[in-house]
């Protein structure tokens, strides 16, 4: 008998507070046995970033006839006109695999997962030092137009403000000692 019961680790924090380099070395850790929640999204590849791998790019025209169609387990406009969304399929092709899902998802859908799947999700707020700092590691990481930075560091007071209603908060300040935080709460959650 399959006794698997696949749990859901939700990431969520302003951009530019660490929460992609923070899952994807979680992703390293082969015996926690994550996956990755690939989201769909209508907005332009960046960087590296691989169709199938990091996100399905889509337009916003099927963004929005998979909405219609009730695709997804949520959706938000996270920035105008840039659409991004979890969709069903996505978690049962990771349970299927005998795999835990990791989210890398805005605030909103962070915590509409944790609501849907209260005892099986554990939902991480990830703290940057501050706004200065947010606009320093957007610059640095160096993808995007100014304007795109500004529009993200916008968003971020209000984001701030969700955090108290995650399970749990960690300070992205030192990645180490952040990276080993996150390590030991996922592993002990995984566990329980
Ligand atoms: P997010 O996914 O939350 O938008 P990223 O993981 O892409 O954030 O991190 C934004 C940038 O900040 C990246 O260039 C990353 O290497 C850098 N970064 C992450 N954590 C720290 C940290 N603790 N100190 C300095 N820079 C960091
Ligand atoms: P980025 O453009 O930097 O990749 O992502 C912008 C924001 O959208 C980030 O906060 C990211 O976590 C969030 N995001 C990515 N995928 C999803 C998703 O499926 N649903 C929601 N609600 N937000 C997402």
């Amino acid at each position: 008998m399959n006794s698997f019961k696949g749990k859901l680790i939700v990431f969520s924090a302003p951009s530019g507070s660490g929460k992609t380099t923070i899952v994807r070395h979680l992703l390293r850790q082969e015996s926690l046995g994550l996956e990755f929640s690939i989201s769909a999204t209508s907005r332009e590849p960046r960087g590296e970033e691989v169709d199938g791998k990091d996100y399905y790019f889509i337009s916003a025209e099927e963004f929005k006839k998979k909405i219609k169609s009730n695709e997804f387990l949520e959706w938000e406009e996270v920035y105008i006109d840039n659409f991004y969304g979890t969709l069903q399929k996505e978690i049962s092709r990771i349970w299927a695999k005998g795999k835990h899902v990791i989210f890398d998802i805005d605030v909103a859908g962070g915590l509409r997962i944790k609501k849907k799947f209260p005892d099986q999700t554990l939902a991480v707020f990830i703290k940057p030092p501050d706004i200065n700092e947010l606009i320093i590691r957007l610059k640095e990481r160096g993808e995007e137009s100014p304007e795109k930075i500004a529009m993200r560091v916008a968003k971020a007071p209000t984001e701030m403000a969700t955090a108290p209603q995650f399970d749990t908060i960690i300070l992205n300040d030192d990645l180490k000692t952040a990276i080993d935080e996150a390590e030991k709460l996922v592993n002990d959650f995984l566990k329980a």
